[in-house]
């Protein structure tokens, strides 16, 4: 089988392979454009096969937190795979108690933690964790779901259900019944009529009139996002989710908290819930900066109230849910090591520090006519771009294009949010490692700043 790649390797170029075997996320087949090809990273860059440097603007796809190259996460994996190289969590294993435990630790509560390989899986747990909860505790009427417009919650057909992205659905509906979905705080384009005070407070408010619409007895769970990223950065105020949070409590819905993207610093704090005063969520779901992207491992961690639930035996009431690879021990020793750099180098402190400057320096972008607004927290950036600023019109898909390749051509990668209400895939997106240095923060400014004086 070697014999035979390597003699397809020489005949053919790696971009012919790619062509004629590899299915890519997202993509849009076109004949005629090549694809990158990473060859190489270190820190927040990495080096094509072509030999051109790019600064990676998104952190891969808002998971590689620490960059490229750490050696002590690389020999974290090698001496777990040399030590214990699989075992299932159907037992146990030490870096998966060691790692449930610093989560626990790292909410600042009790919490009890479920491992899978994703995001995706982390939250299709998280409702299924929820739905037996309620059975179980009195209320088997319990099971519907809300989330938010613009939310990404994942590929599975149930947190593609909790997705509410039009274009994300199309011809993969119907989807799993029970999930309902409402506006997000965007006080850009709210719901609520233009320049409306305290427009995400009114978000919040729907949440509760929803709940007693469809009836508290058949709510399970409320799924969202501190800071809604791939839907657009959407940043609402601090005080949505404390009230988002009163809410459920109020109705007894669990309130899950999806930490995939804004977990572990990428907002500035440990925990994008933590801007949120009197926020302690029922069930927060985690993955990407987990690991920093090293390894594949996602977690649902859940809080003593459910867990306690799932103690009493007979009747099916344990969790019947396994999977073969959550909690691999490699993983786990990866997010271990990956925790403990995060808190030694103050990673969290440094992105709350270095994150007031980008930011204002991306603010002053709003002078441009088709800059509608500059949204941001910690090290995750929004730029919203609109053909005026008095129409709000998105500009069009090319344009997004443009100023994405301008970039490229410069040496960053950026990003857009999906086409979360067809035509709307107008904001730009840049979430650097959260390792970066001031120079590689500077030179990210810079050439977005160059890109868009030049076409905006
Ligand atoms: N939740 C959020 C907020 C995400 O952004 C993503 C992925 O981008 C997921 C869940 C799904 O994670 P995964 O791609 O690891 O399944």
């Amino acid at each position: 089988e070697g014999s035979i790649l390597k003699v397809e390797t020489e005949t053919k170029d790696l971009v012919q392979m790619d062509k004629d075997h590899l299915w890519h996320a997202m993509h849009r087949y076109n004949e005629k454009a090549s694809p990158m090809i990473a060859a190489e990273g270190k820190g927040s860059w990495f080096t094509d096969t072509k030999g051109d440097q790019y600064l990676d603007g998104v952190s891969g796809l808002w998971c590689l937190n620490l960059g490229h190259g750490r050696q002590e996460i690389a020999q974290a994996a090698y001496e777990q795979m040399m030590n214990l190289s699989y075992f299932p969590l159907t037992l146990s294993h030490k870096p998966a108690i060691e790692l449930s435990s610093k989560i626990s630790e790292l909410l600042k509560g009790s919490y009890t933690t479920f491992f899978s390989n994703s995001g995706s899986e982390a939250n299709e747990t998280a409702f299924k964790i929820a739905r037996q909860y309620h059975s179980q505790n009195g209320n088997p009427g319990k099971y519907k779901f809300i989330s938010r417009y613009r939310a990404y919650h994942g590929n599975t057909f149930a947190a593609l259900s909790a997705t509410a992205q039009a274009n994300r659905r199309v011809k993969y509906d119907p989807a799993v019944p029970g999930f309902l979905h409402v506006p997000p705080p965007y006080s850009y384009r709210s719901p609520f009529g233009e320049n409306v005070e305290n427009s995400d407070l009114l978000a919040a408010e729907y949440i509760d009139q929803v709940i007693n619409f469809e009836g508290s007895e058949t709510v399970a769970g409320v799924i969202l996002e501190p800071f809604i990223s791939g839907g657009g950065v959407l940043i609402p105020s601090k005080e949505y989710l404390t009230r988002v949070a009163e809410i459920c409590k109020k109705h007894d819905v669990l309130l899950i908290v999806d930490e995939v993207v804004s977990g572990f610093g990428r907002t500035g704090k440990m925990f994008g819930f933590m801007h949120s005063e009197g926020v302690q969520p029922d069930i927060v779901t985690m993955a990407k900066g987990l690991t920093s992207g090293y390894l594949p491992l996602g977690a649902t961690a859940v809080n003593s109230k459910i867990y306690e639930n799932f103690k009493e035996n007979g009747k099916l009431n344990h969790f019947r849910h396994v999977s073969t690879y959550g909690g691999h021990p490699a993983s786990c020793a990866v997010a271990l090591k990956n925790i403990e750099i995060i808190e030694n180098e103050e990673i969290v402190k440094r992105v709350s520090e270095l994150s007031e400057s980008t930011l204002s320096e991306l603010y002053e972008l709003t002078a441009l006519n088709k800059v509608g607004e500059v949204r941001g927290i910690g090290f995750l950036y929004g730029i919203e771009l609109v053909e005026d600023k008095k129409s709000k019109t998105p500009v069009s898909d090319e344009f997004m294009g443009s100023v994405i390749g301008a970039c490229k051509e410069k040496g960053l990668i950026i990003g857009r949010n999906g086409d979360t209400v067809p035509g709307y895939g107008n904001v730009l997106i840049i979430a650097p490692p959260l390792s970066s240095t001031v120079e590689d923060l500077h030179f990210v400014i810079e050439t977005v700043k160059a890109v868009l004086h030049e076409l905006c």
